[in-house]
């Protein structure tokens, strides 16, 4: 059980940076708590006492959420809800819906935040893909010499290893800015130990955008996390798909190649397997999301990852 002897709820930043002060070395931060009270669990941690909690989610800041000239900006005390039923975060990031879909149920969908799924950075996080694939950045902010002083860190260098990030015991994470991509199908392809509530193995999402005709692939993009000590971009996958037509020979040449980038040690084989049917699966839902006509190639692939 987690316990303290009391709760914080700043309304400022300024407050939630002095209450960091005054109690500094006794506070932890706090959002939804959805990771921390789990952890906290008999059989984890074990019984924790934290002197002061400090819940960062009054704080308006953590709540911005705006589109402005192709960049979102997300407050990173947005709950994972908002990724399903804001329509403006609908449109810029197609494949969070996806991703949020299979995040936990709605009740932890409503205090879970997106900001406390980046910093507790567990191994294969359902936020860090499809972010990472949109290219983002979160903003972190600290208070030096009285002034509240903010830098910018992409997710990809933000994540060091397996529950490791840049982030230092005095800073707050405030929001995460990242490309806004409307007209792209987004997919999120999700497995884990069990069918509900499931926390992933390996998860890779999935961005496309088609030319005019809906053939060729003007754009594509994929993240992916799960089979290394941090999540990344398949670039070299981007690359090859880039310019060319939605076939399913090229589909196919483009799934074996991250394969071999699997490190995590246990599951290996299977996690290759993974890795393969993801890529054919993710690219042909994000495809068909972005308009495209695959009835001629989708029998031929779907044997290919079934
Ligand atoms: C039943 C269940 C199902 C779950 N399913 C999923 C799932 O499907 N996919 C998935 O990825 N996760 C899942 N989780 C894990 C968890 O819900 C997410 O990681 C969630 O996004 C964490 O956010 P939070 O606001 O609850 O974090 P908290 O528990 O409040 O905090 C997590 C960590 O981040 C720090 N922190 C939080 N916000 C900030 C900030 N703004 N600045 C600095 N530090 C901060 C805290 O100090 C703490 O160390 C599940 C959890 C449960 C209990």
């Amino acid at each position: 059980m987690l316990t303290c002897d009391a709760y914080l709820t700043p309304r400022t930043l300024e407050d939630a940076f002095a209450a960091m002060g005054e109690h500094a070395g006794q506070y932890r931060l706090v959002a939804g708590a959805t990771d921390i009270l789990p952890w906290a669990r008999e059989g984890r941690a074990g019984d924790v006492h934290v002197p002061v909690l400090i819940d960062l989610t009054r704080i308006p800041d953590l709540h911005e959420r705006r589109v402005e000239s192709g960049r979102v900006r997300l407050g990173a005390a947005t709950p994972i809800q908002r990724f399903l039923d804001d329509e403006m975060l609908v449109t810029a990031l197609p494949c969070m819906p996806r991703c949020a879909v299979w995040f936990a149920d709605d009740q932890i969908r409503e205090s879970a935040t997106i900001g406390g799924n980046l910093v507790n950075a567990s191994p294969a996080a359902d936020g860090m893909p499809p972010l990472i694939a949109h290219d983002a950045a979160v903003e972190l902010a600290s208070r030096r010499k009285g002034k509240v002083e903010r830098r910018t860190v992409s997710l990809a260098d933000f994540v060091t290893g397996p529950s490791r990030t840049l982030i230092t015991a005095d800073e707050i994470m405030v929001a995460i800015e990242c490309d806004a991509l409307p007209g792209y199908g987004g997919s999120f392809e999700k497995v884990g130990h069990r069918r509900s509530l499931v926390i992933s193995t390996v998860c890779l999402a999935t961005l496309v955008k088609l030319d005019a005709r809906k053939r060729r692939i003007e754009d594509v993009r994929l993240a992916i996390a799960g089979i290394g000590p941090v999540p990344r971009r398949l670039s070299d996958v981007e690359s090859f798909l880039r310019g060319g037509e939605m076939t399913a020979e090229r589909i196919e040449r483009a799934a074996e190649m991250p394969v071999n980038l699997v490190q995590s040690r246990t599951r290996q084989a299977y996690r290759r397997e993974v890795v393969r049917g993801f890529v054919i699966r993710g690219l042909v839902n994000a495809a068909a999301r972005a308009g495209a006509d695959l009835n001629h190639i989708t029998p031929e692939l779907e044997a290919s990852y079934a």
